[in-house]
């Protein structure tokens, strides 16, 4: 089977200025889009041919790992995002966040300073264990908590690639920015 793209659901410049049509062109348009492929031409002749994304990055290692799953991680990261989304969150999500972090705000501080605090490339993670249990987590690379048994609900790419057009070195803000975009009704619906 081939992968495909899925079309981002909203416009090039529906998330400006947190994120700008040419971030999204280069990064939805050329990044994302190199993974798709390098996944379709990897996959070719294996054991994974016709195989579910998330099966290959639980079972695969190296490139195909890689490309899986980093594939993954940007359909994840763009689809989280809305011009027009619930900026705070709601309902279980609320209270699972107050109690394993203590507020929505200390919530936000601690995620951002993962994400500033990995040295190199990769993502900083919000994700729920089998209990539950809210963590946050970085990961290296095309790092993916699903391969640690957890259920991922929310990702920063903090990849140079992801800011350095809008942000220039300056990782933090574009952390804090990327909170002024975040629809947590998709988060909500992945808890
Ligand atoms: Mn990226």
């Amino acid at each position: 089977m081939t992968y495909e793209q899925p079309a981002l659901p909203y416009a090039e410049n529906a998330l400006e200025p947190v994120i700008s049509a040419e971030t999204i062109r280069y990064h939805y348009g050329k990044h994302e889009k190199a993974y798709i492929d390098n996944l379709n031409r990897l996959i070719k002749g294996t054991e994974f041919e016709n195989s579910e994304l998330e099966d290959i990055i639980e079972k695969a290692d190296g490139p195909l790992f890689n490309n899986a799953s980093q594939a993954w991680n940007h359909i994840f990261y763009f689809f989280t995002f809305s011009p027009d989304g619930s900026r705070e969150p709601g309902g279980e999500l609320r209270k699972a966040i107050e109690r394993d972090f203590g507020s929505f705000e200390k919530f936000k501080d601690a995620f951002v300073e993962a994400g500033a605090g990995l040295f190199g490339s990769g993502w900083v993670w919000l994700s729920r264990d089998d209990e539950g249990k809210l963590l946050i987590t970085q990961g290296r690379n095309a790092g993916n908590p699903l391969t640690d048994g957890l259920t991922p609900l929310l990702t920063f790419d903090v990849w140079e690639h992801a800011y350095y057009i809008d942000y220039k070195n300056m990782r933090a803000d574009y952390l804090r920015r990327l909170w002024d975009i975040v629809d947590w009704d998709v988060v909500e619906s992945r808890y």
